[in-house]
């Protein structure tokens, strides 16, 4: 079975444990619980378009190691056409879901450790890429959803790993057997990762040698012994627990979800590992892993950006100013700045380059750009949402009064726009925009591609540090137009 139905990933939920935590409850269903019922959903949309052939087909791909059709978030990326529809299926999931894909960190991941296993083996003559691909033939058979997790919680920023009070702020090996290792930290902010299969596990930045022992690589099933789940909040998450919420939630088909994961004393067999110690690799490793997924966060970007377009379109409709020039000018404003995410997101693409191992990469500086406009351009799309709903998305009342005998009738009457729009549909639009822009899917749509793949200022570091080379051609070529040089090298 290489490509799972959307039934069949949820019935595959039930049949694996996990350690899960919701609000300070263990949750034994992690699939029936209200607040992650909607990001199953969303990741579950990623095998609907795989199974269906959905969005022309960009869902699926045919595998590398074995020849057989694969969800195309477990496929290598062999040349830029891969990179293209990989972006294309962020895009269209981005579309269907308004939420994204929690799979996209998987596929970053599969990449990047690849190819880095590849380099490793190369000088050292390890084994890192024969285990790999044993593992990755084994994922893309059971058409696992895999979580690319590499963000530590850091503890004091101005420090290195070992230089921490407290070791274990960085994940890190604390014992090695003849049969694996022993790894203690944790991961913050893992998108999706409770509804995945397997974790994908990376350093979180370059390492010295005094970092020797955070250097590592390795997958582990989510019901690996010593391993925790602890649910992030998000605003008005409990919304979900309310009986029969539909209006209120905004969105109530899909969601996004974060998770701490604690590693607590849990043990990888050595066939799991795919670098331990090589320091000298790590920040290829996270270099590698950040642009597939600053590339593709435009990519994405410009779907989720599509739904607060068409909302925006929507609100100005139920609020009859749906002809009106000012409202044009500002969903103008909306399809420039998704289409900036789209076009840029592309271009990472289109301009992307093979590594040794023969595995694509983005191009560095173009992606970096992308995701630097996407720590930005969503939060000027909310505010342009929010803008043509008008204040009722901060003061709207709710799905309960529009219900009650005694005062429906009021909320029915007096939050009509125009007349052939149902109320409720008004109220369901304001909701949307809510939750996109500073409800639940906030999260996903602004916060997430504000530190998502890095914060702002790492995109300026990639962008400068690539160029560096370049910038002194750049000043000749402003000199040589100034008449201060006579000639130049042009390219
Ligand atoms: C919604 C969401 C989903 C995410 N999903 C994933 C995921 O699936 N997998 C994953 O691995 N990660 C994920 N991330 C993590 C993301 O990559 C990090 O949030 C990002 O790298 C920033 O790290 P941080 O949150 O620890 O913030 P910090 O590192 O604390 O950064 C906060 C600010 O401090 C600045 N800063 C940090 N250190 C220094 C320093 N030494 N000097 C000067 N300034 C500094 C930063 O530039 C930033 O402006 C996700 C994040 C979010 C918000």
């Amino acid at each position: 079975m290489a490509i799972k139905t959307k039934e069949e990933y949820i019935e595959s939920l039930h049949k694996i444990g996990r350690n899960a935590f919701i609000l300070g409850e263990r949750v034994e269903d992690i699939v029936n619980h209200p607040i992650n019922r909607p990001a199953v959903n969303a990741m579950a949309e990623s095998y609907l378009l795989a199974s269906e052939n959905k969005a022309n087909g960009v869902g699926r791909a045919v595998s590398y190691l074995t020849g057989e059709p694969v969800n195309r978030y477990n496929a290598l990326s062999r040349s830029t056409d891969d990179l293209v529809l990989r972006g294309e299926m962020e895009r269209a999931m981005g579309v269907r879901t308004a939420a994204g894909c929690p799979r996209s960190t998987g596929h970053d991941a599969i990449n990047a450790v690849y190819s880095v296993a590849y380099e490793v083996d190369e000088k050292y003559g390890t084994e890192y890429l024969k285990r790999f691909q044993a593992w990755l033939e084994e994922v893309e058979k059971n058409d696992f959803s895999v979580s690319g997790a590499m963000t530590d919680v850091k503890g004091d920023r101005s420090r290195r790993p070992s230089a921490q009070d407290d070791p274990d702020m960085y994940l890190r090996v604390v014992k090695e057997t003849p049969e694996g290792i022993v790894v203690r930290g944790a991961k913050a902010h893992q998108t999706g990762a409770v509804n995945c299969h397997e974790h994908l596990i990376m350093p979180t930045r370059g390492m010295t040698e005094n970092d020797k022992a955070y250097a590592i690589c390795f997958a582990i099933s989510i019901d690996t012994p010593g391993l925790y789940h602890i649910y992030g909040r998000q605003p008005s998450d409990t919304r979900k627990l309310e009986p029969n919420a539909s209006i209120d939630l905004g969105l109530p088909r899909f969601g996004g979800c974060e998770t701490l994961m604690v590693f607590d004393d849990l043990f990888v067999p050595w066939e799991r590992v795919f670098l331990n110690g090589e320091v000298e690799f790590t920040w290829p490793l996270v270099n590698r892993f950040a642009i597939g997924h600053r590339s593709s966060y435009g990519m994405a970007g410009a779907g989720v950006g599509d739904v607060m377009i068409g909302a925006a379109v929507a609100m100005a409709e139920a609020n009859g100013v749906g002809k009106n020039k000012i409202i044009w000018d500002k969903i103008a404003d909306l399809i420039i700045m998704s289409k900036m995410l789209y076009g840029l997101g592309l271009a990472a693409m289109v301009k992307g380059r093979p590594t040794p191992s023969g595995i694509y990469l983005a191009d560095y500086v173009l992606g970096g750009v992308a995701k630097y406009n996407a720590t930005h351009l969503p939060f000027s799309m909310s505010r342009l949402g929010q803008d043509i709903c008008g204040g009722l998305v901060a003061t709207m009342p709710g799905e309960a009064d529009l219900r009650n005998e005694e005062i429906g009738k009021f909320i029915e009457k007096y939050l009509k726009g125009v007349s052939h729009i149902p109320t409720e549909h008004r109220m369901r639009m304001i909701r949307l925009v809510e939750c996109m822009s500073m409800g639940s899917m906030s999260a996903d749509l602004m916060t997430m591609g504000l530190h998502g793949a890095g914060s702002p200022y790492p995109q300026k570091m990639m962008v400068l540090a690539d160029l560096q080379e370049t910038i002194p051609q750049l000043v000749e070529l402003a000199m040589y137009h100034a008449g201060i040089l006579d000639e130049i090298n042009a390219p």
